[in-house]
């Protein structure tokens, strides 16, 4: 069988058709395999000038010598180097005669073609197919053959463990802002943190193992590796050069003839086990797996594959690019995913790049959250049960800020402590987010709530979430100040999230989420008296809750100030934004992206009435029980015409919002925008890392755009639209452990129960009509 013959079909693959220096960055973030536990990118296996490798391991941060904590650029597992006659197999010295790769969606799977000629007219044909395994998160590996096409001669085939790898940590300052450097010394040019030092290299057991450690925080990081050949004899030697280890196997090559091989490779790290167990759960491991064969390993892959697509996939019928495209989004979201880990979180890039340095954001609990809750709810748990784990580095947040309660970081890693930066890498403009946008702990409180809501998961919400909310209460209740002159509270010095104007008053978002926040904690406080009475003692206890701080909770958020021009239905962004210069959008790129209009940039736009991303467009999809419609339509009209979207989070919102109000020609440009945004590079960036954040509102887009479904008053509902050419859209939903499966056509849409308990029936309100579905029957509802 050949390599490619395992592929799904074509409407599963996204291809890079050929080898393009200029382009290899972004493939390799487009191309990142994983499997919750680690990400690597899609880098060659033979290492190139030029390229960004990087393999990830969620929760392995360290500081040491970066201005900030990294995600660490952990050691490099994919290293293969195939030697004809001595000479080394490379893109950039032979010539090539043939490339290109395929990323199959469905199977996680990258395969790879390559025909090279080397300088001494032989060719050589290298196909490989790369894996990060779905039911061995520890496990990954490497299919490949090599094919003397023209000759007979000595192969070599080197396989390599590489620890000697650095994160990227300044850009040059002295180069001009419109200086490009020949891609292949670009990042040389940057100053990099070496996070790892060497412990150990070994061969045992047939196997080749590294062990690294990082140096500030000291995660050991194990990794043993072994390549096989099968149906040749074949020499093997291993070589050790400080932090490389390798294992070459020398064979004769008869012309016309294929060769296999599989190289595989186990990761562990003191994170998951003892330091004394690091080595022999490495090996043990690579021991049993291989035992297994490689073939065998794909199939048990694949099978975790389907399971994960039979839960989450969208079907566009009737628009095959985009249904490609929502898919692709999915991949990534599903890759960077880990159910079994409570105590990591997915940064702004997941784990396929460097940007913002591995951090966790806002992005999680609003962007990517509801994917995970509605299709992989036990991944959504971890994550949730990740910011009750770091609460305590937020509660000593609050503390050094002078505040109550926990303040969560708007930038967090490890900890639970801020962690953004105060400088841009190049150092030149004081970064004010880490200080200011303090939205994100009323968003922690969001995601808790919705996460509840929709899984009913009773267990979590009294052990963790309900902790999580008061304390998150707490803080706005000592962040709140008091205007004696007005009697109300304010949030002075805040950026909400239009992040052009800084160091604003009252920005809405951000008092109406605190405002929210406070209204929730008062509400589940009474819920718990009632409903649950001994955890109520205990929480009360514990937290030394008194009524009366609940009544003052109460008292505080009546008087939340909202800035607000009556007259026009307008929410004001914040305090004196309709006093700014009103500077109109007239120009827009080949993306349909606006440009900012003459004299203006991402730094002087504070002067005006641009906006970085949705703010309070954002707050009415957030919160969407709390504006009526046309409230809703009257601010979307005023803030869409002044938004920038230099955000990816911005075009899936627009998008939602845009349906909601009935701008629907916007809504469908918003939806491709935020589903092509890695796929085309809208941003320009995609070569640091996916936009972990647009996939999941590439979804959101999908389910509450075109699906049209929200939860209100604890009940699903659905207003789907479909775009004219769009014959059919399906997708599943899990709802309190059982799941929904709906169809939405034009002009009606069908709806399924299906749960374990045959009795079940569930309450569903579409286009404000109510509907019961009873397990296992299909309802057609007409629109
Ligand atoms: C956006 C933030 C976002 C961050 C990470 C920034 O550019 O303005 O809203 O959280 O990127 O994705």
């Amino acid at each position: 069988m050949q390599l490619r013959d395992l592929l799904s079909s074509q409407e599963w693959l996204v291809e890079e058709p050929a080898f393009n220096l200029g382009k290899i960055n972004v493939y390799e973030t487009l191309f990142t395999v994983g499997n919750g536990y680690q990400g690597t990118r899609g880098a060659l296996e033979e290492s190139l000038k030029g390229g960004l490798q990087g393999t990830y391991l969620a929760g392995v941060f360290d500081h040491h010598d970066s201005a900030v904590i990294d995600l660490v650029n952990a050691p490099n597992w994919l290293p293969l180097s195939v030697w004809v006659d001595g000479e080394r197999l490379n893109l950039q010295s032979c010539k090539v005669l043939g490339y290109h790769r395929i990323l199959d969606l469905r199977k996680g799977l990258l395969y790879r073609f390559t025909r090279f000629e080397d300088s001494q007219g032989g060719r050589t044909r290298y196909e490989s197919v790369r894996f990060a395994s779905f039911s061995n998160q520890h496990l990954c590996g490497i299919k490949f053959t090599v094919t003397p096409e023209n000759y007979t001669g000595t192969i070599a085939v080197e396989s390599l463990l590489d620890g000697d790898c650095c994160n990227l940590d300044r850009k040059p300052v002295y180069v001009p802002p419109k200086q490009q450097f020949h891609p292949e010394i670009k990042w040389q040019k940057w100053a990099k943190s070496k996070h790892l030092e060497f412990v150990s290299g070994t061969v045992e057991q047939e196997a080749v193992y590294l062990q690294m450690k990082t140096l500030d925080i000291g995660n050991q990081l194990g990794y043993a590796a072994q390549l096989s050949a099968s149906g040749t004899s074949i020499t093997t030697e291993y070589f050790q050069d400080y932090e490389k280890i390798s294992q070459v196997s020398t064979f004769q090559a008869k012309q016309g003839h294929t060769y296999d091989f599989e190289k595989l490779v186990t990761i562990f790290t003191s994170r998951d086990v003892g330091e004394e167990e690091l080595k022999s759960s490495c090996l043990n491991t690579l021991s049993s797996e291989s035992k297994k064969g490689i073939d065998a390993l794909l199939d048990e892959h694949v099978a975790v594959w389907n399971n994960k697509w039979e839960d989450c996939d969208c079907v566009i019928q009737g628009d095959s690019k985009a249904n490609n495209a929502v898919r692709f989004n999915i991949y990534h979201l599903l890759i960077v995913g880990n159910p079994n880990d409570s105590r990591v979180n997915i940064g702004a890039k997941s784990l396929s790049g460097e940007g913002y340095r591995g951090h966790v954001f806002w992005d999680t609990e609003v962007f990517m959250l509801p994917f995970f809750i509605f299709t992989q709810p036990n991944t959504a748990r971890a994550l949730e049960m990740y910011r009750f784990h770091t609460m305590t580095g937020a509660i000593e947040n609050a503390k050094l800020n002078g505040f109550k309660g926990s303040q969560f970081p708007w930038e967090s890693a490890d900890t639970g402590h801020e962690e953004t930066p105060k400088w841009t890498p190049d150092m030149q403009v004081r970064i004010w987010t880490g200080e200011e946008e303090i939205q994100i702990t009323a968003d922690v409180a969001y995601g808790i709530m919705t996460y509840f809501a929709a899984t009913g998961d009773i267990d979590f919400f009294l052990r963790y979430g309900v902790e999580v909310l008061f304390n998150t209460a707490r803080f706005w209740e000592s962040r709140l100040e008091h205007n004696e002159a007005s009697d109300r509270f304010e949030l002075n010095m805040v950026i909400g999230p239009d992040e052009f104007h800084e160091h604003v008053n009252n920005n809405v978002f951000t008092n109406w989420m605190a405002q929210w926040n406070l209204h929730k904690a008062v509400e589940i406080y009474h819920w718990l008296k009632n409903e649950h009475p001994e955890h109520f003692l205990t929480v009360s206890e514990r937290f030394s809750l008194s009524a009366e701080e609940i009544m003052n909770w109460q008292t505080m958020a009546k008087k939340i100030y909202i800035p607000y021009d009556k007259n026009k239905e307008l929410i004001e962004e914040f305090e004196g934004y309709f006093q700014l210069k009103d500077v109109p959008i007239t120009e827009f790129d080949r993306n349909n992206m606006p440009i900012f209009p003459d004299g203006y940039d991402e730094y002087n736009a504070k002067e005006t009435t641009l906006v970085k991303q949705p703010d309070v467009v954002m707050l009415m999809y957030v919160l969407p029980d709390e504006f009526a419609d046309d409230v809703k339509r009257i601010n979307y009209e005023y803030y869409e015409k002044r938004t920038m979207h230099k955000s990816s989070l911005s075009p899936c919102i627009h998008s939602i919002m845009g349906i909601e109000v009935g701008d629907t020609t916007k809504a469908l440009q918003y939806f491709y925008r935020s589903a092509f945004v890695d796929l085309n590079d809208n941003q320009g960036n995609t070569e640091d890392g996916i936009h972990i954040a647009s996939a999941g509102g590439t979804w959101m887009t999908i389910i509450a755009g075109f699906g049209g479904f929200r939860v209100k008053n604890d009940q699903m509902t659905f207003k789907p639209w479909l775009p004219e050419r769009w014959e059919e859209l399906r997708y599943k939903l899990k709802w309190h452990g059982d799941e929904l499966k709906v169809t939405i056509r034009h002009n009606e849409g069908i709806f399924t129960l299906l749960s374990d308990d045959d009795t079940k029936s569930e309450m569903i309100v579409v286009y404000d009509n109510r509907y019961t579905l009873e397990s296992g029957k299909e309802v057609t509802i007409a629109f």
